[in-house]
């Protein structure tokens, strides 16, 4: 670990080197066009620097939540940032920007949008095998180069994993480093984070949080862009919790159909309770589904209907919508 990194216990990291600037984000930035996006805390929007002429993407962080001080977090999620910038699937940070009220972190622009529309699409718009297939390889090329560097995302999900273009389909860009971690230097992480739907067990269980918890999450993602449906998704967050401590999974024909069998068992290599006993992402880019696309797979749409489950808010922990104020 470099000198000038900090760390508190919980694996934050308290040191950058990107300079925060101070000076109006408008007077450099024009805002165009709709929202690209929200989440808990954050509004996104894309802009254009006068100067370059380029577009980009504005996320707007408010320092408060809950009524609570969360400038550490969000130099936590620059740092992240930071760290990953030689990794091409790591969506890359282009200025910061603080106001009295916010931050704003200016990224690439990933104008394909989540993962997320087109695992609900219906099915001319769904995912193919082989689409899923060269997605799945890029999220975990993306995900073994930060697991190598210490860091965890700990909210891989199909919000937070974006496409440069949709149509045609482009490349994958992960985003969101808001609950990232590293694991070196760190005893414990022991923290009740992400979304139900994609958290593992080993949080449910209060237990040490590893680069594991990231690849049961992968396991998640690939069974809903395969499939179309979220395969914990309970009627409630109680039962997604029960679903997902009994690991109860369907793998069914019913479900699967048109998917070939080494993607499920693909997925049954990362939906494994035990975090020591779950692929790592090196192992996952090793597994036969990522190379030999040829002789097993099928290039028809992966899921032909449409899910309306997937429409549901991605979390419980709701909070009042987040605001720009600049
Ligand atoms: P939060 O921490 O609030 O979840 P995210 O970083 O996930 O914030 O951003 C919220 C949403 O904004 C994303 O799910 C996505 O739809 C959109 N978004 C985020 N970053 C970008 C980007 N670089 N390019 C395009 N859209 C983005
Ligand atoms: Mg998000």
């Amino acid at each position: 670990m470099p000198d000038c990194t900090m760390m508190n216990k919980n694996g934050m990291v308290s040191k950058i080197q990107t300079r925060i600037r101070t000076d109006h984000f408008k007077s450099n930035y024009d805002l165009v066009g709709k929202e690209l996006g929200r989440g808990k805390f954050a509004v996104v929007k894309k802009c254009v620097e006068k100067v370059t002429g380029k577009e980009h993407a504005a996320k707007f962080l408010r320092k408060r939540r809950k009524g609570e001080d969360c400038r550490m977090d969000i130099i936590n999620e620059i740092a992240v940032l930071e760290s990953a910038k030689a990794n091409p699937f790591v969506v890359s940070l282009h200025e910061v920007y603080e106001t009295a009220t916010e931050i704003i972190l200016v990224l690439e622009c990933a104008a394909g949008g989540e993962i997320f529309n087109q695992c609900v699409a219906d099915s001319d718009d769904a995912f193919t095998e082989k689409d899923v297939i060269r997605l799945a390889r890029q999220i975990l090329a993306g995900v073994a180069w930060l697991h190598h560097k210490n860091v965890v995302h700990l909210d891989l999900k199909p919000q937070n994993i974006l496409l440069t273009s949709s149509h045609p389909l482009g490349d994958i860009r992960i985003v969101d480093f808001g609950l990232s971690r590293r694991t070196d230097n760190v005893k414990e992480v022991r923290e009740i984070l992400g979304t139900p739907e994609y958290v593992a067990p080993e949080i449910l269980n209060y237990e040490p949080l590893s680069t594991a918890t990231d690849m049961w999450s992968i396991g998640v993602l690939t069974y809903v862009m395969l499939t179309g449906e979220s395969p914990f998704l309970g009627d409630n967050k109680q039962e997604t919790f029960l679903n997902v401590s009994q690991v109860n999974v369907d793998y069914s024909q019913e479900v699967f159909q048109g998917v070939s069998s080494l993607a499920i068992d693909f997925i049954k290599s990362l939906l494994v309770k035990n975090p020591r006993h779950r692929a790592t992402a090196e192992d996952c880019l090793k597994h036969p589904w990522l190379n030999n696309s040829h002789s097993h797979t099928h290039t028809g749409h992966a899921h032909p209907r449409l899910l309306p489950s997937m429409d549901e808010p991605e979390t419980s922990q709701s909070e009042s919508d987040p605001e720009s104020e600049s």
